[in-house]
């Protein structure tokens, strides 16, 4: 079980990573820092969350 304290300031779904508090769709970090991997954005999908880090168990896409 997470043991972890969300930051109702800061929501994500993205149970894969080890910053997401599991049972609650938000993340537990302080801050986290958001960029884009594109040369001029237009949609979400551009903007990435750079503070992610997959969670133990979640590597190759299978998550536990
Ligand atoms: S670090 Fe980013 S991807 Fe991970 S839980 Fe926090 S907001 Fe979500």
């Amino acid at each position: 079980m997470d043991n972890k304290t969300p930051n109702t300031s800061i929501e994500c779904t993205v149970k894969q990573c080890e910053h997401h508090c599991g049972s609650e769709d938000y993340c537990a970090l302080n801050q986290v820092r958001i960029a884009t991997h594109e040369a001029n954005p237009t949609v979400s999908q551009c903007v990435d969350c750079e503070s992610f880090k997959v969670k133990a168990g979640c590597e190759g896409g299978k998550c536990v």
